[in-house]
């Protein structure tokens, strides 16, 4: 494995985090959005403007964008396996160029609402990156790959800076029970590994975790505000450590940075 002695980051730090928010829901304009100016920090939000009202629904998000903050692609109509046993279309079903076409009819909405961006990465609905199944499943990374410069995923290992798949970067969910300390956790392993730790969150809350559903496992579930503080806190305190940006602006200090290991990777 190639030696490292640089990063892609400022100030050479070694680690990187990114904060990205799926779906764009109302707790992210309310609660988690607040914070994150309370400590001068910028997060990517993978919105879905579908629906017959999206330009009146989405409208907030163009502000969220003035203030420095990512809009991400979250598709269309964030299609995802059948297993879910949701109704309507299914990745099992659709094939490349449909997924190609809904991809593609959200990034013109995103231009239409959010004319001053317009370049951003893209978040596959429910980590999911293929389309049909067993001999026939197909990947639809290259598709992403051609219309994005990087797009978010999950996965086991936080990104090395120069191995990662740009197209499809892992990333921890914030599952609902997690504490402060547990979200910085995924820092602090970034820290010790010279990693870019990309966490995703969905919504956060106000209310206080003992009055969640004991259990509550699911990936929407909320984060508690007062744990998120606690992480951004650390992110401000260790900054010397630990470089915080969107996925947009640490997937472009990526792409220029691995241009000295052209020959390597
Ligand atoms: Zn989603």
């Amino acid at each position: 494995m190639e030696q490292i002695d640089t990063y892609p980051w400022p100030d050479n730090i070694k680690a990187a985090i990114s904060l990205s928010f799926d779906d764009g829901r109302p707790s992210q304009l309310n609660v988690a959005i607040p914070i994150l100016d309370e400590y001068g920090l910028k997060g990517t939000f993978y919105i879905k403007p579908g629906g017959d009202d999206w330009k009146t629904v989405y409208t907030p998000w163009r502000e969220v964008a003035q203030n420095q903050h990512e809009i991400g692609n979250h598709t269309l109509s964030h299609i995802c396996s059948r297993n879910f046993g949701w109704s309507g279309r299914a990745l099992e079903t659709i094939s490349l160029d449909y997924i190609e076409s809904d991809i593609l009819e959200a990034e013109g909405r995103l231009r239409e609402l959010i004319p001053e961006q317009t370049e951003r990465t893209f978040c596959y609905p429910c980590y999911q990156n293929y389309v049909g199944e067993g001999l026939k499943r197909q990947s639809y990374v290259p598709i992403v790959a051609k219309h994005f410069p990087a797009a978010r995923g999950m996965g086991e290992a936080a990104n090395h800076p120069l191995y990662t798949d740009l197209h499809y970067l892992t990333s921890w969910t914030a599952a609902g029970w997690m504490s402060g300390d547990a979200l910085i956790g995924f820092a602090e392993d970034a820290i010790k590994k010279d990693r870019w730790c990309i966490i995703t969150f969905h919504d956060v809350s106000e209310v206080k975790p003992d009055t969640w559903l004991p259990g509550a496992s699911y990936h929407g579930a909320p984060v508690a505000a007062e744990s998120f503080r606690k992480l951004c806190k650390f992110l401000v305190e260790n900054k010397d450590k630990i470089w915080t940006g969107t996925v947009l602006e640490s997937a472009e200090k990526t792409i220029e940075w691995r241009k000295s290991f052209a020959d390597q990777r």
